[in-house]
């Protein structure tokens, strides 16, 4: 068992950490700028992570536009989006190799929930993680902090470690106190990840492993 850290309970963010979804979010972005004939910014990778409202808003679309945006959006992300969308290799082993040593294991997403439980369970992973949390479709639970907050009440008692590829899953865990591991095969830029203040940085999905279980 994990005697070595104070961690039982690992949660993962799952765009840029467990797996590769950019292809299917970039496509189903395309689809909707196309749909609705607004302008796309320059820089759509930039959307992937944060909620996919806030960042139309910070690019400037009014309110309105963001909804017609989203519903274009969403209808093409359900039905191909979703699946465009790999596990890094490497990922399973941790999942299986955390289980192995008792580790409790959830998701804290940014993701619409039930959009994170289809695509979890394309992968097949569902029974692996005890509490699958994301957001809700209309924005009343939307910040990574208010995922997280939610995954913990599920969780009940626990002593988790956060794990994730962007500075919101860092600010996010940490408004709990929690500690996060970042990883540099998500979609974090250079330096992010510092400077929001992980405590670990990863660069191998193996080394999530060593982390957990022994503090470096
Ligand atoms: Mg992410």
């Amino acid at each position: 068992m994990n005697q070595n850290t104070s961690f039982d309970t690992v949660i993962f963010d799952l765009d840029g950490t467990l797996s590769d979804s950019a292809p299917g979010i970039l496509a189903s972005l395309g689809h909707a700028f196309a749909e609705t004939g607004f302008t796309p910014p320059d820089d759509l990778v930039r959307f992937i992570g944060p909620p996919l409202q806030t960042a139309f808003l910070e690019e400037g679309f009014t309110v309105e536009q963001i909804t017609e945006l989203m519903t274009a959006y969403r209808a093409h992300y359900w039905e191909i989006g979703a699946f465009a969308n790999f596990v890094y290799p490497g990922i399973e082993q941790v999942l299986d190799s955390l289980a192995g040593h008792g580790y409790r294991l959830a998701i804290a997403t940014s993701k619409p929930e039930l959009t994170a439980r289809r695509i979890l369970e394309f992968f097949g992973f569902t029974e692996r993680f005890e509490v699958i949390g994301g957001a809700t479709f209309d924005l009343t639970r939307a910040t990574k902090s208010a995922v997280v907050g939610y995954v913990l009440e599920q969780l009940g008692p626990s002593r988790p470690v956060m794990v994730g590829d962007r500075h919101h899953d860092i600010e996010g865990s940490a408004e709990h106190g929690l500690d996060c591991v970042g990883v540099t095969w998500g979609y974090a830029v250079d330096g992010e990840l510092q400077a929001a203040g992980a405590r670990w940085i990863v660069d191998e999905p193996h080394e999530i492993v060593t982390v957990v279980r022994h503090g470096r």
